[in-house]
């Protein structure tokens, strides 16, 4: 007999559990744990001194391990520093009446990149093309974990989060959209906590750092729902990045350094056009089911306004690490979203796909930290089972 916890189909998404446990195993994890080490996928541009709009800061940043360190000028790419084209529009790309015919690239006429843009995501609060207090952090030196941010402060996010922005769908209420923004924020929230219990600090003395199962067990496992929630948006996520497949494959992961960029772009093909995955999963999730009644644009844009909302929530988080990693992932999402509903604001649909390099490297690093998550869940729950019931 199957004594698996969780089989069938993840709720309302096209993938089973069984199958995405093998796919993430086999290829999915250890794909995007080799891309996030890589010189491309490790620097991440963030503001990360911002004022609250909502309430006074907490004073919650000095804690220790609640620090980040920036990275020195000269270990940020060449190719990142140097300036992006703003806005660029299609417009710009095309012939212009004046310009004799062979000017114009055609070649640019059958491709999905045309260069990374610095253009602002209308799921996003923060301004994109906006670099003066931007910097860069380097991923692999500060890694999502236990922080010892907690209590008031931290609940107070979550509440306004989960209360003022995307209530908890009422029982009966079947609108699908709305479902989907509380399920997404839901799973990020258990992979937060799954990574925080992943690496938690278990001996200050000592600075002994290792596995806390009682908080993975308390605060994700005994709720099968948030155990639902992270699937779906793994789902969600991997949906984004195989739709986006032509885009990113295309792309440029140029960092100046060319052995390490060519494995840059070989691992982002097999993770855009890997066999097993397509095989195993091909549609993750269907997002051509959503927004069709009537009430459809005026509900994205509700949706996407809810979106920003929590969006300008990450700069009300008092640690500095947290409001970094709250920040990547929300972008990532923020990015998802945009990937999948692409809308300019304006509600134009079918514009050609255009993204930023970071939202890029936000996507993939989200989806990385929820392969990690899923990877954990399916590995851990026996064991946490037993050793709870042990207790
Ligand atoms: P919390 O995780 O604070 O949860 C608050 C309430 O939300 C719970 O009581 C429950 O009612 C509900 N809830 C919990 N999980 C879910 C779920 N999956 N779905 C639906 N509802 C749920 N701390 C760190 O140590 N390291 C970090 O990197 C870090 N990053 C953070 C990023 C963000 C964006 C935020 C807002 C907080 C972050 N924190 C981080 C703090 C951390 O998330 C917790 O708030 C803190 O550890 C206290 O946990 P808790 O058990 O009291 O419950």
């Amino acid at each position: 007999a199957d004594s698996r916890k969780y089989t069938g189909l993840v709720e309302d998404c096209c993938c089973d559990y069984e199958t995405m446990d093998s796919v993430n195993e086999e290829v999915l994890h250890p794909l995007l744990q080799d891309l996030v080490k890589t010189p491309f996928f490790r620097y991440f541009k963030v503001k990360l001194w911002c004022d609250c709009p909502f309430w006074p800061d907490d004073g919650m940043c000095r804690l220790r391990d609640c620090s980040v360190c920036e990275c020195p000028e000269n270990e940020i790419p060449e190719t990142f520093k140097k300036p992006l084209n703003r806005g660029l529009s299609f417009e710009n790309m095309v012939c212009k009446e004046e310009k004799p015919e062979s000017i114009v690239d055609r070649s640019l006429d059958t491709k999905a990149f045309r260069g990374w843009i610095e253009i602002d995501n209308p799921w996003t609060n923060d301004d994109e093309t906006d670099n003066s207090e931007m910097t860069y952090v380097n991923l692999q030196l500060n890694p999502e974990r236990f922080t010892g941010y907690t209590g008031a402060p931290a609940h107070r996010i979550w509440d306004a989060i989960y209360t003022e922005n995307c209530p908890k769908y009422p029982s009966g209420e079947f609108c699908q959209e709305k479902k989907v923004l509380y399920k997404l924020i839901s799973g990020l929230h258990s992979s937060i906590s799954i990574h925080i219990a992943a690496e938690y600090l278990l001996d200050e003395a000592n600075n002994l750092w290792g596995q806390n199962l009682e908080i993975v067990n308390d605060r994700v496992l005994k709720y099968p729902d948030r155990v639902k929630n992270l699937y779906f948006t793994f789902l969600f996520v991997l949906r984004a990045v195989t739709k986006a497949a032509d885009y990113l494959e295309q792309a440029e992961y140029d960092t100046g350094n060319p052995s390490e960029d060519l494995k840059t772009e070989s691992l982002m093909k097999q993770l855009l056009y890997n066999p097993k995955l397509r095989a195993a999963c091909p549609l993750p999730f269907d997002e051509a089911k959503l927004w069709q009644g009537e009430s459809g644009p005026e509900l994205k844009q509700q949706i996407q306004k809810q979106f920003r909302n929590i969006s300008a929530l990450m700069d009300c988080i008092g640690c500095e690490k947290c409001r970094l990693w709250g920040k990547l992932q929300v972008l990532g999402l923020g990015t998802a979203l945009k990937i999948l509903f692409s809308v300019d604001g304006e509600n134009h649909v079918n514009l050609p796909l255009q993204l930023q390099r970071n939202e890029v490297i936000a996507l993939v690093n989200l989806l990385n930290r929820l392969s990690e998550s899923v990877e954990f869940v399916h590995e851990m729950e026996p064991t946490v089972e037993k050793t709870m019931e042990g207790q």
